[in-house]
């Protein structure tokens, strides 16, 4: 029986009409509008694309949001002064830097300089080291989305193999910690992992964010299993698509790849996961929404925790 497909679109739908309800009760009933910042350095384009459509979810859910655009140039200085200045402004609720910054500028020395209060990304270490020891932490919002794929999808994670291929600190590593939380045997592969696919053939559910167009196949596919496709590749070759994509699909495929160059492509080969998976994520339209609306939703978070320093709110992410 070919795969169920998990709309990550549907899913990241609902989370949104909850966090425009959650906005919405604090407007009326404590006076507050939730408020995102998202600085930007540089011209990236695909980082002008994100934030963009960040700045736009956040407006339509009914947060407040601002979109700070810095020069190329800008010191890492002027940068950390300008986050510091948002740290201690009491209107702001997150913050986020979009990544990747310019190479004068030390990623990490600006991400320490957030409020781990106000970090809607959960990039801060002492997020990380409170997902790490199973506190409530802001959670990287990729990989709390794909809790709540699995979760609204009814799919069991308590017991399960689960096997994440990647281990970067924005998706791997904290993917792994919440899907231990969540009960599951957890084992991380990477690029000196041997025999992968023996592994992954034993994984109840596998998370793909390794950044390799179409690199999971039949072969690391055990029968039934669940695969999450994280990765987002541009596919420009239509030979390489036509391995990728049945008919139906494939035409889409070809008139973007005419249209503008490339057509999107996850890290599992889509036609082959189909014919053994039990259910997978699509790219585009799988893990890629949850993505922003877990932003917004932490966001809604940030606000409820700050302005009235509970502990106890509830939030997408895990808490133990
Ligand atoms: P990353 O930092 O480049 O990490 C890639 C990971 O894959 C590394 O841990 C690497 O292992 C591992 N890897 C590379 N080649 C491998 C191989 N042959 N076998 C096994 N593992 C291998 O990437 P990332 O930031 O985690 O992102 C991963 C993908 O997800 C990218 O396509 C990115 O665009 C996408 N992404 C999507 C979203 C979304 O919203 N949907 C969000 C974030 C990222 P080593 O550590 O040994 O090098």
């Amino acid at each position: 029986m070919p795969a169920r497909i998990l709309s990550g679109k549907l899913i990241a739908d609902e989370i949104k009409v909850e966090v425009a309800a959650e906005a919405a009760r604090l407007r009326e009933q404590q006076g507050i509008t939730p408020c995102l910042v998202a600085v930007r350095v540089g011209e990236d384009p695909a980082s002008s694309v994100y934030v963009a459509s960040k700045v736009r979810t956040a407006a339509e859910l009914g947060l407040l949001s601002e979109h700070k655009h810095l020069s190329a140039e800008v010191s890492e200085d002027e940068l950390a002064s300008l986050v510091e200045e948002l740290n201690s402004s009491n209107d702001v609720d997150g913050i986020l830097v979009q990544l990747p910054l310019p190479k004068h500028i030390n990623e990490r020395r600006i991400l320490e300089v957030i409020d781990p209060d106000k970090d809607v990304d959960g990039f801060h270490p002492i997020n990380a080291g409170r997902l790490m020891q199973g506190h409530d932490a802001f959670v990287p919002c990729t990989p709390a989305g794909i809790i709540e794929i699995l979760k609204r999808s009814d799919i069991e994670i308590s017991g399960k193999n689960a096997v994440v291929i990647g281990r970067s600190n924005i998706v791997g590593k904290p993917m792994a910690m919440l899907l231990l939380q969540e009960n599951a045997t957890v084992t991380i592969c990477h690029s000196r992992t041997r025999d992968l696919p023996e592994i992954t053939r034993r994984a109840d559910i596998i998370v793909a964010a390794i950044g390799r167009a179409g690199f999971v196949r039949a072969e690391h596919i055990g029968d039934g299993a669940t695969v999450i496709d994280v990765g987002i590749n541009n596919v420009s070759e239509k030979e390489f698509a036509r391995e990728l994509f049945l008919a139906d699909d494939l035409e889409k495929r070809f008139a973007a790849i005419d249209k503008r160059g490339f057509t999107l492509v996850g890290d599992v080969n889509p036609r082959e996961a189909v014919e053994r998976a039990g259910a997978f994520t699509p790219v585009p339209g799988g893990v890629g929404p949850l993505t922003v609306a877990m932003l917004m939703k932490n966001t809604v978070k940030a606000a409820n925790m700050r302005r009235f320093k509970s502990e106890n709110v509830e939030s997408g992410n895990v808490k133990k």
